[in-house]
């Protein structure tokens, strides 16, 4: 069941997890219904890869796994998405907090160096991009996800390493 739910690079849950999560709260008429979603996406990471191997790569998602376990406190769920998208459930925060939250990480992400373990080289910080959508009263999880990935667009369309918010 462990291996279901885990991300077997970064160690984080996975989708399948971020969905049964999202549903139960969702289901929970004790709850407020207030949560918010981030999608995070790597910035030119096509780049990274032809740049320093997909090995490297595979290293530095492994580091971003350990940054969002680090940074995320409950009852933030960060997941692998696929890829180098991951997602940040937020339950019971609003866009604003959430918006903090997303902020901090992309902060603290592009000020981590690293080493190739490969090479031993320092490289540069990496970036990311980030979209934050609230969930709206009607808004299933499609929706959701729907529009924190239109505010991805807009982040990465503006320049890539910031925050956009979808409007509500
Ligand atoms: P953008 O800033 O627009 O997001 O550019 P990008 O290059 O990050 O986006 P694009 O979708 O063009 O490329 C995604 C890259 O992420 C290509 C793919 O090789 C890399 N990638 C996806 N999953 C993994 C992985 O598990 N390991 C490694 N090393 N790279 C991965
Ligand atoms: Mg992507
Ligand atoms: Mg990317």
């Amino acid at each position: 069941k462990k291996e279901a739910n885990t991300d077997t690079l970064t160690g984080l849950y996975n989708r399948r997890v971020f969905e049964t999560i999202y549903n139960q709260f969702v289901a929970d008429k004790s709850n407020d219904d207030d949560i918010t979603l981030i999608m995070m996406d790597v910035d030119k990471f096509k780049v990274f890869n032809d740049t320093h191997g997909h090995l490297v790569g595979d290293q530095i998602l492994k580091v971003i796994g350990q940054l969002l376990k680090k940074e995320c406190k409950a009852p933030i769920l960060p997941v692998r998405f696929g890829g180098e998208e991951f997602g940040l459930l937020c339950p019971s925060l609003k866009i604003k907090q959430a918006k903090i939250v997303a902020e901090d990480i992309r902060v603290k992400l592009a000020s981590v160096p690293f080493t190739s373990k490969r090479t031993g080289e320092r490289i540069p910080p990496v970036t990311a991009s980030f979209g934050v959508a609230q969930k709206r009263p009607n808004d299933g999880l499609t929706n959701i996800i729907e529009r924190a990935d239109q505010a991805l667009y807009a982040a990465k369309n503006a320049g890539r390493n910031q925050v956009k918010l979808a409007a509500n």
